[in-house]
């Protein structure tokens, strides 16, 4: 049987290649500095742990709601009305559905709003699922440049929109800039797709990871807030925020994330869940509820003050785009080496030092990426390599 006739145009249009030829490189190596790595080094709260143990003892196993269990959607709803001022109840409520991670809730959005033949609009770089997403369900990623400071401005995204454009995507901060979002730009963002009928989806996976900038406002905790769209008076009616919480409790390996917005998206989006994924994890469900009570603010001032030892050791030998949320720093290759990002990538990995080519990332070969949720000596010890290759 001839097997690899039969298999379909978007599968195997699915270029893997750039991050497969780091992992091959890597997987020969004795002891690497890794800082490829898209997930955080800290281990689960005990809390949160507890309680989806608890749930797994008292055989909370099975289905759940396909949207998600109630109490995890009721304390989701209660933590979007004291983050976002979004209302719990009424009719304009926003819905809520639990999925089967982040990833989960971006192609049940994208398959419940794409026709073949439409378009999204996506920051460039992006997050490497993004372009896949829009093409297995027939539609196109059209890429918005945010060179060289990784803003996604209405500026930029404007002159790209046509009658096919279904839905524009904001993903603040960022993977693999960790750039942070103005205020002005999520608001002149919401304006422009409201004003054109397009659903803003904003990708906030790592919205608990902001770091001060100087600009950034606080919480009544003391948390720093990530801007969003989400904030604008009568956004729950007009945008999908899509959150996560494998990155911010460190188990991205739970696959648990959610979509929430207008209840007739929701409605969609958990009707294909039921024909896909069905639910998201069942005793994982009441971990999740347990982490929306549980601080994470230790970690994130741990990876701030690694931000800025990675800001420290960069800024001087290269062009570097400050992060101010999420892990990751997509410094430049300096010019003078007169070497692509992918070149530049595997010069690092000869010297050990794991990271990603920013053609991954990018229609352009200029950058790289790497992720700071590494221990604190390694990412020193790699910063200093990365440093002393990027020098003339
Ligand atoms: N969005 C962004 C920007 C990400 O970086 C990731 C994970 N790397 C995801 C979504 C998917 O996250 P999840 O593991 O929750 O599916």
């Amino acid at each position: 049987m001839d097997v690899a006739s039969l298999l379909a145009r978007r599968a195997l249009q699915i270029d893997v290649s750039g991050i497969r030829r780091v992992f091959e490189l890597g997987s020969k190596l004795t002891d690497p500095i890794n800082l490829s790595i898209g997930q955080p080094d800290f281990p689960v709260p005990p809390a949160v742990k507890q309680a989806a143990i608890d749930a797994i003892r008292a055989d909370q196993n099975g289905y759940t709601l396909t949207q998600g269990t109630a109490p995890l959607r009721q304390r989701i709803a209660r933590h979007l009305a004291s983050d976002l001022n979004w209302p719990t109840i009424g009719p304009g409520a926003p819905g809520i559905a639990v999925t089967s991670g982040t990833s989960g809730a971006l192609l049940l959005a994208f398959l419940s709003i794409l026709n073949p033949g439409d378009e999204v609009v996506i920051p460039d770089p992006y997050f490497v699922v993004y372009p896949p997403l829009a093409e297995m369900c027939g539609a196109r990623a059209v890429l918005a440049d945010t060179y060289p400071d990784f803003r996604l401005t209405a500026a930029r995204v404007e002159p790209l929109l046509t009658s096919r454009t279904k839905i524009v995507l904001l993903n603040s901060p960022s993977n693999p800039a960790g750039v942070v979002a103005r205020e002005q730009d999520c608001r002149d963002l919401l304006d422009l797709c409201r004003s054109r009928n397009i659903v803003l989806i904003s990708d906030e996976i790592y919205d608990a990871f902001t770091f001060s900038d100087g600009r950034t406002q606080r919480d009544p905790s003391g948390h720093l807030r990530c801007p969003t769209p989400a904030r604008f008076a009568g956004s729950h009616e007009s945008m999908l925020l899509v959150r996560g919480f494998g990155k911010t409790y460190g188990c991205t390996g739970w696959r648990l994330g959610y979509a929430a917005g207008p209840a007739p998206l929701i409605e969609q989006i958990t009707k294909l869940q039921q024909y896909t994924f069905v639910c998201a994890p069942a005793p994982l469900q009441a971990g999740a509820a347990a982490a929306l009570d549980t601080d994470v603010g230790d970690f994130v001032h741990d990876y701030e003050q690694r931000r800025d030892l990675v800001v420290e050791k960069l800024s001087r030998v290269t062009e570097l785009t400050p992060p101010c949320g999420a892990f990751y720093a997509f410094p430049k290759v300096p010019e003078h080496l007169g070497l692509t990002g992918s070149q530049f990538a595997e010069r690092c990995i000869e010297h050990k030092v794991l990271l990603i080519p920013g053609r991954v990332f990018s229609a352009r070969d200029t950058h790289i990426r790497l992720s700071f949720a590494a221990p604190r000596a390694k990412l020193e010890q790699g910063l200093d390599i990365i440093a002393r290759l990027m020098r003339p």
